[in-house]
């Protein structure tokens, strides 16, 4: 019963596509403004990025707890700070899901968006490094989703991309917990040239999903080997 359920969505889907060349990708409406994102106006302006209580060092949508997350008072960084754009609970995650998953690359440009509406409340604009992809996944997907947020600040909104990183191959980072990834990562994350450009201000560290840090921290560790001295990284979504 469910996967016939499943099918009929998958069809009507289908021909939804056929007249119209976008639908909402939360509510499945089609979508009628110029500006095409992957989502309706009513969800653009239903669905909020977290905008409450953080933790301090890392940026953990908090509940109870106040100041410091659980994994942060054990643990120390390398990066700054940090902030996601979207906690697990909320639709972002089903927006990642899509974007990552269902191949729908349109919302990098509604990623995009969020990024530089958060820059701006933060009160700062500054270049955006990409944590480099795996090898693997980019054969795999034939697309780098972190990547592509970043061109579409470069090309949007005029933000400074640099790519000083790239990501040797290793065992995929979802198959291990915490330790393990950190042990993985280990030298395969490498600063490939000097850039010319004046940094000191500091940088965002950029990346689609935050799941236990280890990748964004290791990036940062080369980074400030390099001689970067602020880096706050953002991410789209806690898993
Ligand atoms: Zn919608
Ligand atoms: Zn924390």
């Amino acid at each position: 019963m469910r996967t016939f359920y499943k099918r009929q969505i998958c069809l009507w889907d289908s021909i939804l596509r056929l007249v119209f060349p976008e639908i909402c990708l939360i509510c499945g409406v089609p979508i009628q403004t110029k500006e095409i994102v992957g989502l309706c106006e009513t969800c653009r302006s239903r669905i909020k990025r977290w905008e409450g209580r953080g933790c301090t060092r890392c940026g953990k949508p908090l509940i109870s707890e106040d100041g410091i997350c659980s994994v942060c008072r054990e643990k120390e960084y390398l990066f700054d700070s940090g902030y996601s754009l979207f906690d697990y609970r909320s639709e972002g995650r089903e927006l990642i899901y899509q974007y990552k998953f269902k191949n729908r690359r349109i919302l990098s440009k509604y990623f995009a968006y969020q990024i530089v509406q958060y820059m701006l409340d933060r009160g700062e604009i500054l270049p955006v490094i990409p944590v480099p992809p795996r090898r693997k996944s980019i054969k795999r997907r034939g697309w780098d989703p972190v990547n592509r947020i970043l061109r579409d600040l470069e090309r949007n909104y005029s933000i400074k991309g640099l790519r000083p990183l790239k990501r040797l191959d290793s065992r995929a980072q979802k198959e291990l917990n915490r330790e393990k990834r950190e042990q993985n990562l280990k030298n395969r994350i490498v600063f490939l040239n000097k850039i010319n450009f004046d940094f000191s201000g500091g940088i965002y560290l950029l990346d689609d999903v935050w799941t236990t840090g280890a990748t964004v921290n290791e990036c940062s560790r080369i980074l400030k080997q390099n001689g970067f001295q602020s880096i706050h990284v953002i991410t789209i979504c806690r898993d």
